[in-house]
């Protein structure tokens, strides 16, 4: 069966690199769990290593987390629709909010309850995705203070997920002016400004970051060691993490091109195949269903992976160093957009080393 190891120590180390970083320029961290499913075990080694406060955009993740028996802040992510809000002011202490509506709306079901909720009014600085547009944030942000009053927790934005926007120290001074307006305006200073995801890591390690920002939500840095906006690798951090490890079902040599008139694949999408003769081929117990095959990379040197439908993952392994049977295993590291798929499949097994 196909499984994924879960190297904890190397997910502590990555989450204690990265504190430390944060640390050094005035930032708090929320680790963010989404990519893991809100994996209990890997939120253990994150809260066992500097991490305080667990970010979430799923709130079965926060209640899967919660009945194993953690009790960290949690800070959502993203909101669910309305009809949730209720379970949003049950599960969660913080959450990102883009729009008043919704604010009054949360505002409105914590009031009824003993529970305070505490928000982070998003602005969006040009990556397109959430939150009132810079341009227009003033005026809503005096609103959201008129709202929620000192509730109003902080101001953030988030870069790179979605329009792939670099982050810049002036994206992040947008927030700071955002905020020094509010408090000329209303007399109140916000607490937080959430200034970032991976993808701003950079201007901890240039100590490039403007003064006041003081609190990231970062994720693939700290599981993946990776930073896909930058195309890099974090320094000082472990890319060994997870490794994905399917099982050989079925080997057999056969052309490399199919043979008929080509339509569209189960996908639709037209597959391209380059004829280099016939091939040994391995299905493997893995599919677009658990993974994402081309955030794949194969750990055995010449094993190439051809394609892959709903169940079925095929490799070309005639130049593999090694020689396999049917019922033997190959690791492959994995993207983070292929980590996600593989950690949400109930298909493939986590095993915790
Ligand atoms: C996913 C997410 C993050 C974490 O992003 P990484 O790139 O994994 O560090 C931070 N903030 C928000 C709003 C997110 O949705």
């Amino acid at each position: 069966m196909a499984y994924v190891e879960v190297n904890r120590d190397s997910i502590a180390k990555n989450s204690r690199t990265i504190v430390e970083l944060a640390r050094s320029n005035g930032v708090k961290v929320a680790a963010v769990t989404k990519v893991v499913c809100g994996d209990p075990e890997i939120a253990k080694s994150l809260l066992e290593n500097g991490i305080k406060e667990i970010g979430e955009s799923r709130l079965e993740n926060i209640a899967r987390l919660k009945s194993a028996g953690m009790n960290p802040d949690f800070i959502l992510l993203r909101l669910p629709e309305k009809s949730r809000f209720r379970q949003v002011v049950e599960l969660v202490d913080s959450v990102l909010v883009g729009d008043l509506e919704s604010l009054s709306r949360l505002k409105e079901i914590s009031s009824e309850t003993e529970k305070q909720l505490k928000f982070i009014f998003m602005v969006d600085t040009g990556d397109l995705r959430e939150g009132v547009m810079f341009y227009d944030a003033e005026a809503v942000l005096k609103k959201a203070f008129e709202i929620v009053g000192s509730d109003l927790d902080g101001i953030g934005t988030n870069l790179g997920c979605f329009g792939g926007v670099i982050a810049t120290p002036s994206k992040f001074e947008i927030l700071l002016n955002l905020g020094e307006s509010l408090k000329r305006t209303t007399g109140y200073s916000v607490r937080r400004y959430s200034a970032g995801n991976t993808a701003s890591l950079p201007l901890l390690e240039e100590k490039n970051l403007p003064e006041g920002i003081n609190h990231f939500r970062l994720g693939e840095s700290i599981m993946c060691g990776t930073d896909v906006t930058n195309n890099r690798r974090v320094p000082g951090t472990l890319q060994n993490t997870f490794t994905l490890v399917g099982e050989i079902i079925e080997l057999a040599e056969k052309p490399s091109l199919p043979i008929g008139d080509i339509g569209y694949d189960a996908f639709g999408r037209i597959p391209k195949f380059v004829d280099k003769g016939k091939r040994m081929k391995a299905i493997l117990d893995l599919g677009e269903q658990d993974v994402v095959p081309s955030g794949l990379t194969p750990l055995v040197r010449g094993c190439e992976i051809i394609h892959a439908s709903s169940d079925h993952l095929i490799l070309d392994v005639t130049d593999s160093e090694k020689s396999f049977a049917v019922g033997d295993s190959i690791p492959f590291t994995m993207s983070y957009g292929a980590l996600l798929r593989v950690m949400t499949s109930p298909y493939v097994r986590k095993v915790y080393l």
